[in-house]
């Protein structure tokens, strides 16, 4: 099964991710967390990137599209792959549409996790994220067992620099103008799905599952 994830920043698309990524036993690709990785270990590409991040700002499409097609080529997405933070443009959504093309495959599901944009600003002042394993938490709704520290690895959780409201706002701009346009696009290809992201974390988990079968 192959997977996008649509969405604002902060309507829950990494969280939801993950838990599709657990079920199914896909990879989860995030653009974001490959960035982020890069931008941890000092890389050429990390320090590209960081430059637009941090203006709230998508780092270009030929900085991202290639790294994602070799991705998806890779052993273990042979039975799927779940998306997350990619296609953010059109000419994204249209280079990865081509290279799938030349594979004889497509993308099964875009799956839109719809937040408005009042309830998104409130989200992404609590979230704290992990910089070892790329877990999310929210400091009221998704609290980490041990205040600050990862469930999972154990290692300190932070609040993104690009998370503060300013930035937020601008990010927001950005997925409108920019992004937003692909729920259109992937409506004409009879693969949108879209689900309330309001609802809390399982509720918002359980129609996607209903949505992608089994
Ligand atoms: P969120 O979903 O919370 O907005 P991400 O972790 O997906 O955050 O992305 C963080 C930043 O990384 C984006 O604001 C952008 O600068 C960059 N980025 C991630 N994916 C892409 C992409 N596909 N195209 C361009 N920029 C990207
Ligand atoms: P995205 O990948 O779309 O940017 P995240 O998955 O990182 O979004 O979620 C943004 C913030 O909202 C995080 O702090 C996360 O813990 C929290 N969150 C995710 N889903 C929900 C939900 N259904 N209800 C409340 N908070 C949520
Ligand atoms: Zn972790």
């Amino acid at each position: 099964m192959k997977i996008i994830m649509l969405g604002a920043p902060g309507a829950g698309k990494g969280t939801q991710a993950k838990k599709i990524a657990d079920k199914y036993s896909i990879p989860h690709i995030s653009t974001g967390d490959i960035f982020r990785a890069n931008i941890k270990e000092g890389t050429e590409l990390g320090k590209k990137a960081k430059t637009y991040m941090d203006q709230g700002l998508l780092v270009p499409d030929d900085l991202v599209v290639d790294l994602v097609v070799d991705r998806v080529q890779q052993d273990d997405c042979k039975n799927g792959y779940v998306l997350d933070g990619f296609p953010r443009t059109i000419p994204q959504a249209e280079s990865l549409d081509a290279a799938l093309e030349k594979l004889n495959d497509k993308i099964d599901y875009a799956v839109n996790v719809e937040v408005p944009d009042e309830n998104i600003i409130r989200r992404m002042s609590g979230r704290r994220a992990c910089l070892g394993c790329g877990a999310t938490y929210h400091i009221e709704h998704i609290p980490p067992k041990t205040e600050g520290i990862c469930d999972t690895c154990g290692k300190e959780l932070v609040l993104r620099d690009d998370d503060k409201p300013e930035t937020v706002k601008k990010r927001l701009d950005v997925y409108h103008e920019q992004t937003q346009p692909l729920i259109d696009y992937y409506t004409k290809k009879n693969v949108l799905a879209e689900v309330d992201g309001t609802k809390d974390m399982e509720e918002v988990f359980q129609d996607i599952v209903k949505v992608l079968g089994a």
